[in-house]
């Protein structure tokens, strides 16, 4: 039976303040890190896990903090990613809000089994209230010897710095993140070296999303073992998954990774509004290329939905109902990315421009015989060319929507206008203003 861990708490009154954190089992998982594990020990604590990253690539989170150098001479830094842009993806931005001492208590321990001294928390430029809420977190941390000098008596001292972005979608990879942090404009750096061996500073850097740190206390507390019982062997834990869309119950939902996607969308999200069948669902994001609903069989797996020529990427779940014009969703994913592209490379500068031209074209019904073919042309000439996953990112979100729906656009080109009465979900980013 599985049972809620990240979510648990949400609902409790005022659970964001540290005295009624520490009512519930708060800060107890630092205390035992502190008191029973060498940092070695940590480590393979959380390899032992199996957690892998919950912000896009996947990674082993164990792994990734092993390559950090034993004998360097400069220090060591962990970067929390809490940049969360994903359109789609909203579950960050819970946890930073509902439970920010979850996130400060997996960034303390984490710290700890690396032997950094310093983290930043580099988070969203909207999220205005997360932040607020965060740096009084962090106060009162600091206010209860819970941050600073010689925490809990352990002689472990930690600095946690918040660093507030300034809206860029690519600062969420995670070497752009690391350059604005330092002060340039947010663009990709080139890997190897990777982060773990030359990251901030050019000093070894460790870089956690705010779920994946959020899942460390957890794993403190009640085991490796615990941990990876849950949901799929290959990528086990409890997963918050965003629904969105044409969805009658959308939300945060936690549950187990490997549940079926038919499942997520069906019963815990209700299905389509109005009784209306569903057509399309992206899994993880928009950089992930979306299902048909024939398909909607295959796990919430990492592994699973990488075979299938999807990811699991942020789980950010969208759902499109029979109604949805996919050509027009198609042009405002493309939009996104192409407003977002850092413009650093030339095929995801360039390249991105002219299949949005394509694609306003066929939208507007002054679409070409061969159009779609082009499309297909310009994502070989993109694809693989780009100097990071961002450009790739899209032209996996084209060749996702021109895979399975290619009869729509198809049908904008020949009959010069959309089939599809209803308006169609429009993705866009959300900028707070307060
Ligand atoms: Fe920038 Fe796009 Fe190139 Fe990434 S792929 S470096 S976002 S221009």
């Amino acid at each position: 039976m599985f049972e809620q861990t990240l979510l648990k708490n949400i609902n409790t009154e005022n659970y964001h303040q540290l005295e009624v954190y520490r009512t519930g089992g708060g800060y107890a998982g630092l205390r035992k890190a502190l008191n029973e594990y060498q940092p070695d020990q940590l480590i393979q604590l959380v390899k032992d896990s199996q957690l892998r990253g919950r912000g896009g690539a996947g990674f082993s989170t164990g792994v990734k903090w092993s390559f950090i150098p034993k004998d360097s001479v400069l220090p060591t830094y962990l970067c929390c990613n809490a940049d969360e842009s994903e359109p789609g993806t909203f579950k960050d931005r819970l946890l930073i809000e509902k439970d920010p001492h979850g996130l400060i208590e997996g960034i303390a321990i984490s710290c700890y089994a690396i032997g950094a001294k310093i983290a930043y928390i580099y988070i969203r430029f909207e999220f205005i209230y997360g932040t607020r809420i965060l740096q009084q977190a962090i106060d009162e941390c600091y206010a209860q010897g819970l941050l600073g000098k010689n925490i809990l008596g352990s002689g472990f001292d930690l600095e946690v710095i918040i660093h507030r972005g300034a809206g860029a979608y690519i600062c969420g990879e995670e070497t752009a993140l690391l350059e604005s942090l330092e002060g340039y404009r947010g663009q990709p750096r080139l890997k190897p070296p990777f982060p773990a061996i030359s990251g901030l500073y050019a000093s070894p850097t460790i870089i956690n999303n705010v779920e994946t740190l959020a899942c460390i206390p957890h794993i403190v507390l009640r085991g490796a073992q615990w941990f990876s019982d849950i949901g799929s062997p290959k990528g086990p834990g409890p997963r918050l998954y965003c629904l969105s869309g044409m969805i009658n119950k959308p939300g945060v939902y936690e549950l187990p990774t490997g549940i079926p996607l038919r499942e997520l969308v069906e019963e815990h999200g209700g299905g389509a509004p109005n009784g209306k069948k569903i057509k399309a669902v992206i899994p993880g994001g928009v950089s992930a290329p979306m299902f048909a609903e024939k398909d909607l069989d295959i796990a919430m797996d990492f592994d699973a939905l990488a075979a299938a020529g999807s990811m699991f990427g942020s789980a950010g779940v969208i759902v499109m109902d029979e109604d949805s014009c996919i050509v027009k969703v198609t042009l405002s994913m493309l939009e996104f990315f192409h407003i977002e592209s850092c413009g650093k490379c030339t095929p995801c500068r360039e390249g991105l421009g002219w299949v949005l031209k394509l694609l306003r074209r066929i939208e507007a019904g002054a679409g070409k015989h061969g159009d779609a073919q082009e499309l297909d042309r310009l994502g070989e000439a993109i694809f693989g060319n780009c100097f990071c996953a961002l450009g790739d990112g899209a032209i996996m979100a084209l060749r996702g929507a021109l895979g399975n729906f290619r009869d729509e656009f198809d049908y904008h080109i020949a009959k010069g206008h959309c089939p599809f009465k209803t308006e169609s979900i429009v993705l866009h980013r959300t900028r707070a203003t307060g």
